[in-house]
């Protein structure tokens, strides 16, 4: 036992030893190379140019290639090809006086050229290998073509659907978005010592820090406002679980936090990331956020570019605020040099951490691309997961999965659409590539069945929306024919068929940045469609496409069966038919509530209780919390996706009654598949603090396993539960638990639970 003891204590100090060696070998390396360099050059390192191969932002930086040789760039973004990105790298190590290297960066957000679901679609398959594996793939993808740095977690807990960026994130969950920010981190970078070490890992970056997604009636750059208790309990989390998971990057978000942009924020940036959480690498600012802090109305442009850097932001997004004014302020006395040297020193570091200065051109393999870009088997895993994404919301006697039989009508706007599939954020996809609804489901379905197709209405009846809804390239091809010519020819392709498949909701582009709505329903000219479509009396099987929850009350009601396909990527069509045939059944489970109304906004599972509380299943209660015209609970709840199975739960077996502050509990039940087909059903934790010190959660999300049970089979499943998953800001804002009584559910949904009572001694 000693023996043991001893080597592996040995092993340890190997480590270490090992570890402070090359932490030395780099502190050399970089107070070498700093000790040579011009303030300018210095300045040089923090300035990121945009160089415009693809559009992330309205503002266009000039003269890249002489400020490269002047050593005025540390990076560059949104530089697609690589002879582009190998030429850039040549100039700056042969060119530039100091010849350090350029770091490369990239929105590589839900894929490369081979998309794959919007992330709020990936989150809902709680699948957090393939989410990995999604973002290793990305990765491969993305560095084959010279990019070494992607802008991606985005982790911005989101609980308001009017804000179009919540298809960028994983719901409104913080507990599942940690999970997930770590799946993505280690997927891009690798893990601990191995992160970095291919040619196929790149650095990851999350954003947007922070609070980015609390923007005040869900209007996009909105002001953000919340106690710093809600702050760490349900926004904070995920970027800290990508910190821990040593994500390479910060980005500062547009939004003020305590009113003080995050991009000027030092408790944000310095006290909390780098202080309490121990981030070790550098912070960029989201594109031009420094400038706009000139509109928020702090200060000049040096004053706010000075104010950027002393709370701790290290580079600068297209803005070039750092560059042009911070020998100013060093001059006048307002930064100093250390604050300067600082920021360089945190950018060369990643670029020593990425394995530049070993080979600049370590991403700039001429074989690759053709070799790891868009390959079959991406293109295969794409189709997987676009397949696991999808969340059955309704599915009336048994409607789906449809026969391979007969004719069926495929009628809507999004039916014929190559580019809205990939989703937004795809700015490297191949948007032309995809097959079409109507196409992929011809393929998966085969000759014996008919597939027709009309198109039946545009996106919307107001062609400057569709218009604003359809950008970079997503047109769908407004058709100028009269709403009713559209609809009537719909209507007589549908009635000669045995089933009809309405292809309807938003274009890709209705959500993202910028793209927040007010009216979240299904616009007006599709709704009008479906009703007629209804009216046929033929089968009718919603295929909603949509990058946020939608108000869909009525058609919840009225449509007897709807698939949330979300944008499922490059694959998106084939996977739609191997669900809509039963070759995949489908298992997503969604990760944000559906309201009923915009009225309900904001809406999620993991609430307060209030002092007066609604009963459950009331709609109203006169001096209770509640509305007069609309019931409180979600259309859809956080969790809820069905199965072309059943899943039958058994009462909840907790292994004691009490936990003491060292141990740890077992909550354990048994899941049956009760349907006639094999299926996937993601089992959920959620535990509920009964009293505390602050008033907590009605329920929390703590632990889930997505698990595959054959018809018939049952499987026991087993979550521990310890004192270190009790614990939660309190109102020192200390994270502890607190002795006490709490309540554990397990369900297939965050309302469907069996409960049980156990307490903390
Ligand atoms: C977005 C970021 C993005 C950046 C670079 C900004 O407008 O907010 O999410 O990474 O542009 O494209």
């Amino acid at each position: 036992m000693k023996k043991l003891l001893f080597i592996s204590l040995a092993l340890c100090c190997l480590q270490a030893c090992k570890e402070r060696n090359s932490e030395n070998a780099k502190d050399k390396f970089i107070n070498d190379l700093m000790s040579k360099m011009t303030l300018d050059e210095k300045l040089g390192q923090l300035n990121l140019p945009d160089w415009g191969s693809v559009t992330t932002g309205t503002a266009q930086s000039k003269n890249i290639t002489n400020k490269i040789k002047q050593g005025h760039v540390g990076a560059l973004l949104n530089i697609k090809g690589l002879s582009n990105v190998r030429e850039a790298q040549r100039i700056a190590v042969e060119e530039s006086r100091m010849k350090i290297p350029l770091m490369f960066g990239m929105d590589v957000i839900h894929g490369y050229e081979t998309a794959f679901p919007i992330p709020l679609a990936l989150s809902c398959t709680w699948d957090l290998e393939s989410i990995k594996q999604s973002a290793q793939i990305a990765a491969k993808e993305a560095s084959a073509n010279g990019i070494c740095w992607t802008f991606s977690p985005m982790v911005d807990i989101a609980r308001d659907p009017r804000w179009g960026r919540i298809a960028e994130g994983a719901g409104e969950d913080p507990y599942l978005g940690g999970e997930i920010a770590k799946a993505m981190v280690e997927g891009y970078q690798g893990v601990g010592e191995k992160a970095f070490s291919t040619n196929s890992q790149i650095m990851a970056c999350v954003k947007h820090y922070a609070l980015y997604g609390a923007a005040e009636a869900g209007r996009d750059y909105n002001t953000t406002d919340m106690s710093r208790i809600r702050m760490f309990n349900e926004y904070m989390h995920p970027y800290q679980a990508a910190v821990e998971a040593g994500v390479g990057s910060v980005m500062t978000s547009f939004n003020e936090v305590d009113g003080v942009p995050a991009t000027a924020n030092r408790w944000l940036m310095t006290d909390i990331l780098r202080n309490q959480w121990g981030f070790k690498g550098f912070v960029v600012t989201d594109y031009t956020a420094i400038n706009e802090m000139v509109a928020h109305g702090i200060g000049d442009l040096q004053t706010v570019s000075a104010l950027a850097l002393k709370a701790g932001v290290d580079m600068d997004m297209v803005g070039e605020g750092l560059l042009t004014t911070l020998k100013k302020s060093l001059d006048e006395g307002k930064v100093t040099k250390a604050e300067i040297d600082e920021a360089c020193r945190r950018v060369l570091e990643a670029k020593y951490k990425l394995g530049l200065f070993q080979n600049p051109y370590k991403y700039c393999d001429p074989e690759r691309p053709a070799k790891d870009i868009y390959t079959p088997e991406n293109l295969a895993f794409a189709r997987k997961i676009a397949s696991e994404s999808f969340v059955l919301l309704k599915n009336d006697k048994d409607i789906l999965p449809l026969n391979r039989k007969g004719t069926i009508a495929v009628i809507g706007p999004l039916a014929n659409t190559r580019s809205n599939l990939v989703g937004t954020w795809s700015v490297d996809a191949r948007m032309d590539a995809p097959k079409t609804l109507v196409e992929g489901l011809q393929e998966v379905a085969g000759n014996q069945v008919k597939i027709t197709y009309s198109k039946g209405s545009n996106l919307t009846a107001d062609s400057t929306l569709e218009n604003n809804g359809t950008m970079f390239g997503r047109s769908l091809g407004r058709d100028n024919r009269t709403e009713e010519a559209l609809r009537n020819e719909a209507l007589r392709i549908a009635s000669q068929a045995d089933v009809i498949v309405a292809a309807l909701g938003e274009s890709s582009e209705f959500t993202g940045e910028a793209s927040s709505r007010s009216d979240i329903g299904i616009p007006d000219v599709q709704e009008r469609l479906l009703k007629e479509l209804l009216k046929t009396g033929k089968p009718v099987v919603l295929v909603l496409f949509n990058g946020r929850p939608l108000t869909i009350t009525w058609e919840s009601e009225n449509v007897p069966a709807i698939l949330d396909v979300w944008f499922g990527g490059s694959e998106t069509a084939r996977a739609i038919g191997d669900v809509l045939f039963g070759d995949v059944n489908p298992g997503g489970k969604l990760t944000t509530s559906f309201p009923r109304n915009v009225g309900q906004i904001p809406i999620y599972y993991n609430h307060k209780n209030t002092g007066r509380p609604l009963d459950k299943g009331k709609w109203f209660s006169k001096f209770r919390s509640n509305y007069l015209d609309v019931v409180n609970d979600p259309l859809y709840p956080f969790g809820y996706g069905l199965s072309y199975t059943t899943f039958s739960y058994s009462e909840i077996k907790l292994s004691a009654k009490e936990l003491t502050d060292k141990g740890e509990l077992t909550a354990e039940v048994t899941v049956t598949n009760t349907g006639k087909r094999d299926g996937t059903e993601v089992v959920q934790l959620y535990i509920r603090d009964l009293v505390g010190s602050v008033t907590r959660p009605v329920k929390e999300l703590k632990g889930f396993e997505r698990i595959f049970l054959k018809a018939g089979e049952s499987k026991t499943v087993q979550f521990k539960i310890t004192p270190e998953m009790l614990k939660f800001y309190n109102y020192d804002l200390k994270y502890a638990y607190e002795p006490g009584d709490f309540a554990v559910m397990i369900g297939g949904d965050s309302e469907q639970v069996k409960s049980a009572t156990f307490a903390l001694k």
